[in-house]
């Protein structure tokens, strides 16, 4: 290919996104992307494979804040982690840009306010094709339009669930998604939520972001390239990029380099590219690479009348936010409630261990429920890297406002008619939502990149990922992650012109 003008590291929601907003400029792009395309086999609907075990998950360890070893559930494929995901599309809430305070602890809110993103999301939703309805959640943020398409239709059981949610003074809504149900129930009558996308089922990343970048000729994909390392010259310039390939090194280089590795690896990517200039890693004059890493406090929550079956397939489709705005003793904030893809017996057990034949009879009969409460920036909460190897140091924040989150959720749940109500915290090794680690911001002693995602400290390398998120709000993340891709183009575009 010629000498790429744009090179971006990562093809997830971020690098994908960014890929496509920049593709019609004309500019050589190159997109390096350490994982392979996800490629259909028996695996990808087997829900013993994925969860139990763990078919789809990295060969790799990370070591927690006390140095043991765990393997992480972050995926490196063609379109990143949105490969597993669970297409849902929220926007972040007007107030999620401000100053909060909440249960444990005061947010300190967005550099930049809901206005300012709200073109980007618009754009996000329509290359993301996201299926919704306005009017129903009372946390919605105003939209300049409808959703693109319908939303996706509530099985029977969520359809009466909805009902009596609603019979309790509650305000069930549509849950946003970019799932083309009809595609996906084509490759298997299964749950998408955590299955590999690979039947373009999905609006994920590939199918959608980096499909549409690659239909330009000034675009190339490069696989299995791992970059291991960025170089910087005295003016701070990234001049180089160290990669690996087949086993084999070699250096690139573009004027202008996106990072989009994902919030730790991106981390982990700049901390690793120290040198005699930069000892603490590159981007990193504030010290605030790694630090600040948010994941959200996330529960499974399974609730069943014993009399009554769930045979849903998918169930994901429902959304309440009543508590999202205020529900805390003094009006704080707790946090969404959505649906889980339905939750089947080699799911459970392997995440309980419960024996499967008792799983087989709990899940036959739960809905199957997630609840998400916002985890604040704290500087000790970091990634770093020890040996080469990536230290996730996670210190949670605002526990307080998810338990009384699952509390609430326990006693509407039992006066909707589920006397049975089971809740398991999701544990440390998930970082689905991980954000945070080269946060956004004016103050170039206390941020690593400016409103647009470029460093303060390389004019020429700009993050397009979830790392730059300066507050993890409690709605799943990859919309917002898509918004900033697009808003960050339109700074290297207009540096263009
Ligand atoms: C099981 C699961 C379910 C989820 N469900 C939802 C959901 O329903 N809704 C939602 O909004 N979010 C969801 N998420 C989170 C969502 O996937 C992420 O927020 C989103 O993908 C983040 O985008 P990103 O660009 O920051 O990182 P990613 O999408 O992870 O992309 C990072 C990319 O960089 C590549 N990479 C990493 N390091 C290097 C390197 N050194 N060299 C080259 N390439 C590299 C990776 O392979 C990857 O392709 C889910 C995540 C998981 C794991």
């Amino acid at each position: 290919m010629p000498q790429p003008e744009i090179i971006v590291i990562g093809s997830g929601m971020g690098g994908a996104t960014i890929a496509a907003a920049l593709a019609p400029t004309g500019r050589q792009i190159l997109i390096l992307e350490r994982g392979e395309h996800l490629r259909d086999s028996p695996e990808a609907r087997d829900a013993t494979a994925i969860f139990a075990r763990g078919h789809f998950r990295p060969k790799e360890s990370w070591l927690d804040g006390q140095g043991r070893a765990f393997n992480p559930g972050n995926f490196y494929f063609v379109g990143g982690n949105t490969k597993m995901y669970g297409a849902v599309l929220f926007r972040f809430r007007e107030a999620d840009f401000s100053l909060n305070s909440h249960m444990g602890g005061t947010s300190a809110g967005w550099p930049v306010s809901y206005d300012d993103f709200a073109p980007y999301y618009d754009r996000a939703e329509a290359l993301y094709q996201v299926r919704g309805a306005l009017g129903a959640d009372p946390s919605e943020p105003p939209h300049a339009g409808d959703y693109p398409h319908p939303p996706v239709p509530d099985e029977p059981v969520i359809a009466d669930l909805a009902q009596r949610l609603r019979a309790s003074g509650l305000h069930p809504s549509p849950l946003p998604l970019g799932v083309d149900l009809d595609r996906w129930l084509a490759g298997g009558k299964t749950p998408w939520d955590g299955h590999p996308d690979t039947c373009g089922g999905k609006m994920d990343a590939e199918s959608c972001g980096l499909a549409e970048a690659l239909k330009y000729p000034n675009v190339t994909l490069q696989t299995g390239t791992h970059v291991d390392r960025l170089l910087a010259d005295e003016n701070g310039r990234i001049t180089g990029l160290e990669v690996t390939r087949d086993g084999l090194g070699e250096t690139l280089s573009a004027p202008v380099v996106v990072l989009a590795a994902g919030a730790v690896n991106t981390a982990a990517l700049l901390l690793r590219s120290a040198d005699a200039r930069h000892p603490a890693g590159l981007a990193n004059s504030s010290d605030q690479v790694g630090r600040n890493f948010m994941n959200h406090n996330a529960s499974a929550m399974l609730a069943l009348h014993p009399l009554r079956r769930n045979p849903s397939v998918y169930q994901k489709t429902l959304t309440v936010n009543d508590f999202y705005l205020d529900g805390g003793p003094y009006g704080e904030p707790l946090g969404n409630v959505q649906l889980l893809g339905k939750i089947s017996a080699p799911i459970l057990s392997s995440q309980s261990g419960i024996p499967l034949r008792i799983a087989k009879w709990i899940t036959d009969r739960s809905i199957d429920l997630y609840l998400m409460s916002e985890d604040l920036p704290d500087v000790d909460s970091r990634v770093t890297v020890k040996d080469g190897q990536i230290r996730l140091d996670w210190r949670r924040s605002n526990w307080e406002a998810h338990l009384a989150l699952v509390a609430k959720m326990k006693q509407v749940m039992r006066r909707a008619g589920f006397p049975v109500v089971l809740s398991k915290a999701f544990d440390r090794r998930t970082p689905s939502h991980q954000c945070g680690t080269a946060r956004m911001g004016w103050d170039s002693t206390r941020s690593v990149t400016d409103i647009w995602g470029r460093t303060h400290d390389h004019e020429n390398l700009f993050i397009a990922d979830a790392s730059v998120l300066p507050t993890s709000g409690a709605v799943n993340p990859s919309l917002t992650v898509a918004a900033h891709a697009l808003r960050c183009a339109d700074a290297i575009s207009e540096g263009w012109t």
